[in-house]
């Protein structure tokens, strides 16, 4: 499987954590936020989005934003 660079658009983001969702589901066959390699936190005006030391550059988050927040570039080196 191929790896992606992840770009961020915080201000596209609603907070519908299909992100987090996705990536659970993917790497551990749950659907449990906290166990994703992405963490979403909305606070008021503020939306922070980062990454996990464990983030496999997958996309498959990116995948499954609907809102244009996350969208994935395939790296230089994919097969
Ligand atoms: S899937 Fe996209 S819009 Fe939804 S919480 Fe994640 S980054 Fe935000
Ligand atoms: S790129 Fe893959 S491993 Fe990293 S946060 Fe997104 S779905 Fe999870």
């Amino acid at each position: 499987m191929g790896t992606y660079h992840i770009t961020i658009a915080t201000e596209k983001c609603s907070g519908c954590l299909r992100c987090q969702l996705s990536c659970s589901e993917a790497n551990t066959r749950t659907f449990k936020p906290f166990a994703a390699n992405i963490r979403v936190e909305m606070m008021d005006e503020l939306c922070v989005i980062r990454f996990t030391e464990n983030c496999t550059a997958c996309g498959i988050c990116a995948d499954n934003c609907f809102y244009g927040a996350l969208t994935k570039t395939a790296e230089e080196n994919n097969a």
